[in-house]
């Protein structure tokens, strides 16, 4: 029988996380296979795994992974993808600003031959104006820069297929941008609207300054366009620096050449070296990117990976455990 794992990353969501498993167990009791859900820690400060392995204790369909430190979003999830073992995986973050009701519909399209079902946020509720403007502009961004689009106001909700999850961990890149990744990916896709509720509890761990950098992050890692505009602003200054030119020639000829145009001057040399400075800054965010890629470090360290104990016994449970583990690379 076909089974579905849900991959759950969460960071600091003590809070949350006890609410959102009766949510998912609720739904879990209406689907007719077998379902697992996969708790990935990464490397929460609060009591967020003491929750999950007394989740684990109490429901034999939990099981829970450990990283060894914060890794981020991205990477516990890659983490977590790695270790499911599934017919159908679903990615869903542990806030409950994604309804888990709403699994049975993508299981549903599943079923009619989707490999990707992915979840669009029709609306945000409890996110300010900025958040809701910045998050569009990106989108339309990534759409005019990148090869690969992003669909729309899509987050990481989304359920995958064997055959789609199997590619996807063929990507093994350091710099990960998940919605970037999936999309890459391809074969069927199909969307399901649904209304994004506020945060159940906590606060979203993603502020400004590390949306830029994410943002930065998936433009980088699925377009090459920044490093051409240098091109393209060097050649518009070359050409009007050459009509500039002929006028200062042309002046100087039938005037004379009296001692001026500091002010031009210094325009020029300020105008030239910010644009300098900034294609030279554009060239290195991708060096960078490069430079961490070749030292091939592991994506992530595992600290504790346990199987949910639904899977049979104790000694099948070890080889399991072991399985989980060497998942990393
Ligand atoms: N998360 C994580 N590691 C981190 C930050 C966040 O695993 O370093 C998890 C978090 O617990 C939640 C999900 O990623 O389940 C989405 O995070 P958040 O709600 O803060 O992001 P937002 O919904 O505001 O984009
Ligand atoms: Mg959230």
């Amino acid at each position: 029988m076909p089974k579905l794992c849900v991959v759950v990353p969460a960071y600091n969501e003590g809070e949350s996380l006890r609410e959102f498993h009766a949510r998912l167990a609720a739904v879990f009791d209406r689907i007719d296979m077998p379902c697992e859900v996969l708790y990935v820690d990464d490397g929460s400060r609060d009591d967020t795994y003491a929750v999950m392995c007394s989740l684990r204790d109490a429901d034999a369909r939990v099981a829970t992974l450990k990283l060894a430190r914060n890794f981020g979003k991205e990477l516990a999830l890659t983490a977590g993808l790695d270790a499911a073992d599934a017919d159908a995986v679903v990615v869903i973050d542990a806030d409950l600003q994604d309804p888990p009701e709403l699994i049975p519909a993508f299981l549903a399209h599943w079923r009619e031959g989707f490999d990707v079902v992915y979840g669009t946020r029709a609306t945000r509720a409890g996110e300010t104006r900025l958040k809701k403007f910045t998050s569009a502009a990106f989108y339309r961004v990534m759409e005019k820069l990148s090869a690969t689009p992003v669909p729309r106001d899509t987050g990481d909700f989304r359920l995958m297929s064997r055959r789609a999850l199997d590619a996807l961990k063929r990507l093994r890149e350091r710099q990960r941008f998940m919605k970037g990744l999936f999309t890459w990916v391809g074969y069927k896709q199909k969307s399901v609207v649904y209304e994004r509720d506020a945060r159940f509890a906590g606060e979203s761990k993603f502020n400004y300054w590390r949306l830029w950098n994410f943002a930065l992050e998936g433009i980088t890692s699925f377009s090459t366009a920044p490093l051409k505009l240098a091109t393209y602003v060097g050649l518009g200054t070359a050409a009007l620096a050459f009509v500039y030119a002929v006028w200062v020639f042309g002046k100087a000829l039938l005037f004379g050449d009296r001692v001026q145009g500091y002010p031009s001057l210094m325009l020029a040399v300020l105008f030239l070296g910010g644009v300098q400075l900034m294609a030279l800054g554009m060239i290195g965010e991708y060096l960078g990117r490069m430079y961490i890629e070749t030292k091939q470090r592991p994506l992530y360290l595992i600290d504790e990976a346990i199987p949910a104990s639904q899977r049979g016994t104790a000694e099948e449970e070890k080889t399991q455990r072991q399985a989980m583990m060497a998942g990393v690379d």
